[in-house]
């Protein structure tokens, strides 16, 4: 989950490393680190607790000087987030350093055999033991030479079990970086006299829009001039490099407070970018879905954590209400350990933002093991979701940066209910009702736009839920999902403990809770059960707890059944899981706003969830 970024070549290098890891500071950031090859052959390292600016801020007029270097954002999975555990990590002589993403399982045992060669070790982390494994196997070979180092890394990798991807340099060997990749993602960026590596693209684009993709069981040597890739067994592989088109600035704040908030109001532009193209007036034009054998699926299973989740379970009900295929909807972490009845007629479908989640990536391999086919939903070009899928959805969103999602989940939705609709037309499971199903993805940007232009609501609303210490959320169908989803945003940015409950559950349990004390959100917009949710309302007033009702605009019956209500434009059923969580995206931020919440980078959370 952490940020890597590495550069060889001729310049100052800590900037490089400091500007690139302000780019992935999303990635991880309970402690940041660098290390650099000085010219007296020796490796300087700085590390820290805590985010990137304190680590910058101790380095004010004493940053080392070397033109090779690396460094990292962690996200702590072994040891507590302190200085000795920051990454960088070294042997005991120092020369050999390194930095890596993800878990080493089997780093317990190698830890105890280690020690018994009489190996010392400083940090409680996984990590460490690999710059030792390193560093004998280095010596073996006589401590010297590009070629040896590298064969050392290739020996260490074999030992170790997990996810990583790692970066490795010695003092010894002056203009050389060496990357190793499995199951956590490593991208390199060629640039002129200097080349890097780096966890996610953003992080290279100052310096080059040049970038080679490393895949799973790859290793690959660096040095100023020349990108070398090779198995790990030592086979060399040859790969073109892509060129990076967006922009760099896509990735900036411009002008708003936070990136979820620019990003909640990036959303109608961002469905604009997701949909273009995408819906003809007699058609869904998803060529993506060539690869995919509709015939041969007798049963759908969707396939996510987190928000992708929620985005999977308004997948599953307008697959089933369109097309009229059974859908299961499963969080990854529990799918992967359970006993899936998965086999070549199951079609799974795995939604994640990154590309890189570890859970879902564990899912894909058990589909593609079971001979099922595979459409992946992904806002990352290249991540590890894409290869070897026989279908692949970009979102086409943009870099996300907030750490809680946004525009994400709002295009994923849209898109997994474009794929139920194209299926649905191939079937002729819908009549005349596509042409109106058609024409509201048409109409999706402008709706979102006119819910973001009336914020002023939830800002309000803020204040009032800001007093409570519990909240809960409730809904039916499609509502039910916005409600899941917009109580997630609400624990996630402002720390509020919130629940959400399909509505019919309400009285099965939870309502016990119920009191003057914690608020109940209804998503209360027009739809064929909009009548049980009103009595649903009417059995949480009975109990006297405040009601706030997110309505359709018009509806002036549902104030009577609300304390407060917020109003979204009309629009057909499926698109209230979209148009409901944007004012509940915005809500989220205004009640974590007044609490002074860290909103871009929530306390324990992390962007692309790497490891289990
Ligand atoms: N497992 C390593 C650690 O705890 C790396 C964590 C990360 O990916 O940031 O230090």
């Amino acid at each position: 989950m952490c940020g890597i970024v590495a550069c060889v070549g001729y310049r100052e290098v800590t900037p490089v490393l400091l500007n690139g890891l302000k780019r992935l500071e999303y990635r991880g950031y309970d402690s940041a680190g660098i290390a650099v090859r000085t010219a007296d052959g020796t490796i300087a390292i700085r590390k820290s607790e805590g985010k990137l600016s304190k680590l910058v801020n101790q380095l004010n007029g004493s940053a080392p000087r070397g033109t090779l270097g690396m460094g990292h954002t962690r996200w702590a999975t072994h040891g507590a987030p302190n200085d000795v555990n920051a990454h960088p990590h070294t042997d005991e002589s120092g020369r050999v350093v390194v930095i890596h993403n993800g878990i080493i399982e089997n780093y317990a045992e190698l830890r105890l055999e280690l020690k018994a060669r009489g190996h010392v070790f400083q940090s409680q982390t996984d990590t460490e033991i690999f710059a030792h494994l390193v560093e004998e196997e280095f010596e073996k070979r006589g401590g010297e030479g590009a070629v040896n180092l590298l064969d050392a890394v290739r020996a260490s990798l074999k030992r170790v079990r997990g996810a990583y991807s790692f970066v490795v340099m010695d003092a010894r060997v002056p203009d050389l970086l060496i990357g190793a990749r499995h199951f956590s993602p490593l991208i390199v960026g060629i640039g002129e006299g200097e080349n890097l590596l780096a966890s996610d693209i953003p992080a290279l684009l100052e310096h080059t829009r040049r970038a080679l993709v490393i895949e799973d069981g790859e290793v690959v040597a660096l040095t100023s001039d020349v990108v070398r890739i090779y198995t790990l067994d030592g086979g060399s592989v040859e790969r073109e490099p892509f060129e990076v088109t967006w922009d760099v600035t896509l990735a900036e704040k411009g002008g708003f407070a936070t990136f979820f908030t620019k990003e909640i109001y990036e959303q109608p532009a961002a469905l604009a970018n997701a949909l273009r193209g995408r819906v003809e007036p007699q058609r869904v034009a998803l060529p993506e879905l060539a690869g995919i054998d509709f015939d041969r699926v007798d049963r759908v299973h969707i396939v996510a954590c987190g928000t992708s989740y929620h985005a999977g379970l308004a997948g599953k009900l307008a697959l089933e209400r369109w097309a009229r295929v059974p859908v299961n909807v499963e969080v990854a972490s529990e799918y992967r350990y359970a006993s899936p009845v998965v086999n070549e007629r199951t079609l799974m479908v795995l939604i994640t933002q990154s590309g890189e989640t570890a859970d879902t990536l564990a899912c894909f391999r058990l589909a593609r093991e079971r001979g099922a086919q595979t459409l992946a939903l992904t806002n990352v070009v290249g991540s590890s979701i894409t290869r070897g899928a026989d279908a692949v959805i970009y979102l086409n969103v943009g870099p996300e940066i907030g750490v809680v999602a946004t525009k994400t989940y709002t295009a994923q939705v849209a898109l997994l209910e474009l794929v139920a609709l194209d299926w649905a037309i191939r079937r002729e499971t819908v009549g005349e009702i596509k042409h109106e199903l058609l024409q509201s993805f048409v109409r999706l940007p402008d709706l979102v736009q006119a819910i973001i232009g009336s914020d002023h609501q939830t800002e309000q609303l803020a204040k009032q839920v800001n007093r409570y210490r519990s909240a809960f959320f409730f809904g039916r169908g499609f509502g039910y999902v916005a409600a899941l989803e917009g109580a997630l945003k609400l624990k996630e940015v402002s720390y509020l403990h919130a629940e959400a409950y399909a509505a019919g559950e309400l009285k099965h349990g939870p309502i016990a809770m119920l009191d003057p004390e914690i608020p109940v959100i209804a998503i209360a917009t027009q739809s064929a059960t909009l009548d049980k949710v009103v009595s649903n309302m009417q059995e949480v007033r009975a109990r006297r707890a405040p009601v706030i009702a997110v309505a359709t605009d018009g509806d002036t019956f549902i104030a009577e059944h609300a304390d407060d209500v917020i109003y979204i434009p009309y629009a057909p059923e499926h698109l209230t899981p979209i148009l409901a969580v944007v004012p509940l995206q915005l809500l989220s931020y205004h009640v974590a706003a007044l609490r002074g919440c860290d909103i871009d980078q929530p306390r324990n959370l992390a962007k692309s969830v790497t490891v289990e």
